[in-house]
């Protein structure tokens, strides 16, 4: 499998080379991680050891003050490539860091950015929940969570987990973030009957049980309502985005390479559908490399909000079309015998079915049309 960025591989503070070596490591290892319950603990500490979890922090090669944006799509790309559940688990701990950028206090910041660089901390961010979602009560000035969060990717690994719940103190009240340490969660609490999907097993979205939990003061990320803030919050769709089309890409590649070995490339009906194959793969990377340049261009300006909000929602909802057209072209190409269980075929389309499923597709679609009507000359440059 090929992995590619030129904007890490020229960067002197990290070793790309290393990198690279970690992402066909994390490739092998993906059908036995399928199935082990702890998830991807094996490739964290890889992606530790080599700098990866640090990379958007000051001063390192990606550091979120500057404008790196493609750089970082290109890097969830690569990882979703080498594996669809270590991707959504590292997007998680990129969005929790780049929430952390945002609003956290310098002494917070400080004390988590450090987590990672000394200690490998994991981030990850649970904002899904059922009826029983979470509430933070105040009972003698201490507050305390009651309630649960599904699907929290990477429960079995994640040590720093950023929650949010309804909160209502005399200074506080509304949609809160916390970032509480899953080390005083007992694994109890992590309900594993919870977690039986079609696919994206090894990335142990299970449902957490927060419950009991007493939470300081300094835990609280950020003003209650923030979390929501745009265009933050809808322009962050590109990174898992950039994942999913990592997974696209690896089927993109499977399909080709399964097709070399039958000898079947020359045939008119199969390169048709690689041609389909490879022009939606195209397509995903044009979408993410201006979807990048445009978030690096707006994010912090405050007058193109509704611009980034709209061309990111389009990346996603396209992303989705994208991956849904090189799965079908694959499956047709590869016919019964290159889709078995045990072989990566199988898993990643498992996986990319089932990651695709994000939240509010039909609403985004909507949004974008709205958009539109609203201001129909919008992206001429
Ligand atoms: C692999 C994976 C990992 C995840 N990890 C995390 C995580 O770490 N943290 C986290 O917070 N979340 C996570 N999620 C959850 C994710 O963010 C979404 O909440 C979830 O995927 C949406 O589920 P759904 O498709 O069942 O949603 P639904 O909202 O049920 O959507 C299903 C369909 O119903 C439509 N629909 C929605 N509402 C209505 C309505 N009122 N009436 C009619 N139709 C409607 C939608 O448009 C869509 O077509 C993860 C999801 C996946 C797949």
């Amino acid at each position: 499998m090929k992995f590619e960025n030129d904007t890490l591989a020229e960067h002197k503070t990290f070793d790309w080379l290393r990198f690279r070596q970690v992402l066909i490591e994390i490739e092998a290892m993906a059908a036995e991680t399928e199935n082990d319950p702890n998830g991807p603990v094996k490739e964290f500490q890889l992606l530790h050891h080599c700098g990866a979890l640090k990379l958007v922090l000051p001063d390192h090669a990606l550091d979120f003050n500057r404008t790196n944006t493609p750089a970082l799509l290109q890097l969830l790309n690569d990882i979703g490539k080498a594996n669809l559940s270590v991707g959504r688990i590292f997007e998680g701990h990129i969005n929790t860091l780049y929430l952390i950028h945002l609003y956290a206090t310098p002494k917070q910041r400080h004390k988590w950015f450090n987590g990672v660089i000394e200690n490998g901390d994991i981030f990850g961010i649970w904002n899904t929940q059922n009826q029983n979602g979470i509430q933070y009560a105040e009972t003698n000035s201490q507050l305390e969570i009651a309630g649960s969060k599904t699907f929290c990717s990477g429960a079995m690994l994640v040590n720093k987990a950023l929650i949010t719940g309804n909160i209502k103190t005399v200074e506080r009240d509304g949609w809160q973030m916390a970032i509480i340490d899953m080390d005083r969660i007992s694994k109890d609490q992590i309900d594993k009957e919870s977690w039986k999907p079609l696919g994206m097993k090894a990335s142990g979205s299970y449902t957490v049980d927060f419950s009991g939990y007493q939470l300081d003061d300094s835990e609280l990320l950020g003003e209650p309502g923030v979390y929501l803030k745009q265009p933050y919050f809808n322009g962050g769709a590109i990174r898992f985005a950039a994942v999913q089309l990592g997974g696209a890409e690896a089927i993109a590649e499977y399909t080709t390479n399964y097709l070399k070995e039958l000898n079947r490339t020359d045939d008119p009906f199969q390169q048709l559908r690689l041609s389909c194959i490879m022009s939606a793969v195209m397509s995903g990377r044009l979408w993410l490399q201006q979807a990048g340049k445009y978030f690096d261009s707006w994010v912090n300006e405050g007058n193109h909000d509704e611009d980034l909000i709209a061309f990111a929602n389009m990346t996603r909802v396209n992303m989705e079309e994208i991956c849904l057209t090189v799965m079908d072209n694959s499956n047709r190409c590869v016919g019964a015998r290159g889709l078995m269980e045990t072989g990566n075929l199988g898993r990643i389309f498992r996986d990319l079915t089932f990651y695709l499923r994000q939240p509010a597709p039909d609403a985004t679609r909507l949004n974008v049309a709205k958009f539109f009507i609203n201001n129909p000359s919008a992206f001429h440059e």
